[in-house]
């Protein structure tokens, strides 16, 4: 599938004449989300539907699917993370029209009318998608190296107080 995606695009055009994109953008055309990861390799795969709902919003229903290099955060070598993001992005004029939003849309705002760079609006949404603290899913070092409360299931029970703690406490406030 290595059909061309067009660079510019017209959202509120594609909208009205309710048109469909499909194909692939290379991950290294994408500079700000190549900050996040450990390299560039491969492609996303981009499918676009534009249409105009029921309520008369133009709108963009996006699937934008890679594979990532990044780095696991516990063991700092290169894990490959599945990025699948879904999004339908409302296609307004200005920030007015934020507000009443139905709930499904995320704001897309489109100056006057500007040409938009299709790649900047599948790498924001793969930004999102990003996972926050990449880790392998096994554990990728002995456990003695990491078991000291920095996964997430643990600083969770640590915030459990024991009845200890709470007579402790209650003795400070007299
Ligand atoms: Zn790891």
């Amino acid at each position: 599938m290595h059909q061309k995606l067009p660079k510019d695009i017209d959202p509120f055009r594609l909208a009205q004449n309710g048109l469909r994109l499909e194909g692939t953008l290379p991950v290294s055309t994408m500079k700000r989300l190549a900050g996040s990861l450990s390299d560039t390799e491969g492609e996303v795969a981009v499918k676009m539907n534009f249409d105009v709902d029921e309520t008369g919003l133009p709108y963009m229903y996006g699937k934008f699917s890679s594979k990532l290099s990044m780095i696991c955060e516990r063991c700092m070598t290169p894990m490959s993370v599945d990025v699948d993001v879904e999004c339908y992005l409302a296609i307004l004029k200005n920030e007015r029209k934020v507000e009443g939003l139905a709930e499904l849309y995320d704001p897309w705002i489109v100056e006057k009318n500007d040409p938009i760079l299709l790649s900047s609006v599948v790498e924001d949404e793969l930004i999102l998608g990003l996972p926050l603290v990449p880790r392998h899913e096994h554990a990728c070092l002995p456990k003695e190296a990491w078991y000291r409360g920095d996964d997430i299931d643990e600083s969770e029970k640590e915030k459990k107080v024991s009845p200890f703690e709470v007579l402790a406490s209650l003795k400070l406030k007299k």
